[in-house]
């Protein structure tokens, strides 16, 4: 491996001691581009890893809000400004209780590969808070994400950053925080926000384009397997917005999802979650707030896995595993029991849900496909710049002009990254193929722009 990213590496980790996900990242994208930065020594002349490593800006910010009992709340907010070579800063806010520096941080760096992999003009960013939104009213949801923006709207706007939703801030959240926005800056400035409500600015298909997106890379991956996703039966992880999307997309195709996770365990439905009032009760269960996966198996009947993951099960129940919660839900065993029972094709979908030893180590399976999320899940994204070339044009674009462009981008994520895997001699290469197109677009930008 090339001296220069062992050295970059090295200082990385110094630097950055106690973030042990933004290492993680790191550690994976770098090790991944070794050939084509001993095809650019100029890289090194111009500092371009130690530049990419390190975010433009990092903010910090302190958030204050009235809870219904009539006590002052403070939670930490934060906006990671990652890379703008390509465009405004662009990715979501996170609102969860585990949310640190090291979290945005790592989601930041991700973002900035992704961002750059759907081709089109958006930089990487990504924020969002430790507040925690389960079990908060509606009324103190509006009242921290009017608190979170009255800070953030000084840092943000449609040519400087526009973040989206993640985990925790979906539709409600971000209607809230434009609200705010707006009032701030005294403009329909709807570009500085994406995922906001469909006629409230947002686009169609918004909701669907993460899961949805990711089947449509699925199936290209399928197709030059020679094989088609009628009838496979996937395992998937969460049973949030992402899950939504692509349990629906795979049950229109003619697959079935047949597990779903959440804090408590997994369920297994071998029939398949297909049917409209099954894919409803998903939607329902996760507005509820209750966090329960457990309610599902009481519903419809089937088989209830308390504290376990559905990474276990077998290839005589699951084809297609696609991790679609968070962060390092798929462990070293989990892979190792995957490769024994002869899963082929593990398709990540939740930002870096793999660990890094895991994620080494399904690779190397003669039988598996391997494909990272940062490539499967970057359609979510895509569709926000989408919205935002909709609100620039101050029109909307119908479901349909927004799905063909969602197809597009998609086969061309892929069909990028298998090319680049293959132009740098690393044959069929998904994982690294997709580090190198998103790396190679940054890096251009970058040089092109100077040094500064
Ligand atoms: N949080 C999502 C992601 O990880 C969406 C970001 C966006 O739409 O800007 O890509």
């Amino acid at each position: 491996m090339s001296k220069y990213i062992d050295r970059v590496l090295e200082e990385t980790r110094k630097k950055n001691a106690g973030e042990p996900e933004f290492l993680q990242t790191v550690e994976e994208v770098l090790t991944s581009l070794a050939p084509v930065i001993d095809a650019h020594p100029e890289y090194e002349k111009a500092s371009l890893l130690e530049r990419m490593v390190e975010p433009e800006r990092t903010i910090e910010f302190r958030v204050t809000w009235l809870d219904d009992s009539g006590h002052y709340q403070v939670n930490r907010g934060y906006r990671v400004q990652y890379n703008g070579a390509l465009g405004p800063y662009k990715g979501g806010l996170r609102f969860h209780p585990s949310v640190n520096l090291s979290i945005i941080k790592f989601l930041g760096f991700e973002q900035t590969f992704k961002d750059a992999l759907t081709g089109l003009p958006i930089g990487g960013g990504k924020g969002g808070s430790d507040f925690d939104p389960r079990g908060k009213s509606d009324g103190e949801v509006m009242r921290f994400c009017q608190a979170y923006m009255t800070e953030l709207y000084r840092h943000i706007g449609q040519d400087i950053d526009c973040p989206a939703g993640d985990l925790g801030c979906g539709n409600r959240e971000i209607n809230y925080m434009y609200g705010q926005y707006r009032r701030l800056v005294g403009a329909s400035e709807f570009g500085a926000l994406s995922g906001k409500s469909v006629g409230n600015g947002g686009s169609l298909m918004r909701a669907e384009a993460t899961g949805f997106g990711a089947v449509y890379y699925l199936c290209e991956v399928l197709k030059d397997a020679g094989e088609s996703i009628e009838g496979k039966r996937i395992a998937i992880s969460g049973f949030g917005n992402v899950c939504w999307g692509v349990t629906r997309k795979v049950a229109e195709l003619g697959g079935k999802v047949v597990t779903l996770s959440g804090p408590d365990g997994y369920i297994y439905d071998p029939d398949g979650i297909t049917t409209q009032e099954k894919i409803d009760y998903m939607v329902e269960m996760r507005n509820s707030g209750r966090d329960k996966v457990q309610d599902y198996a009481d519903r419809f009947g089937c088989e209830f896995h308390a504290g376990e993951k559905p990474w276990g099960l077998g290839a005589d129940k699951v084809d297609i595993m696609m991790p679609c919660a968070t962060q390092n839900d798929v462990k070293i065993e989990s892979a190792k029991k995957m490769a024994a029972n002869g899963i082929r094709f593990y398709i990540e979908v939740a930002n870096m849900p793999t660990t890094n030893d895991a994620l080494e180590f399904l690779k190397k399976q003669e039988n598996m496909i391997v494909a990272p999320s940062k490539a499967v899940n970057a359609c979510g994204v895509a569709v926000s710049a989408l919205e935002m070339a909709q609100n620039a044009e101050r029109l909307y674009w119908t479901a349909e002009e927004v799905d063909a462009k969602m197809h597009q981008i998609m086969t061309g994520i892929y069909q990028a990254s298998k090319e680049a895997a293959a132009r740098y001699g690393l044959g069929y290469d998904l994982v690294a193929g997709a580090n190198i197109v998103g790396f190679q677009r940054v890096a251009d930008a970058m040089m092109a722009q100077g040094i500064f």
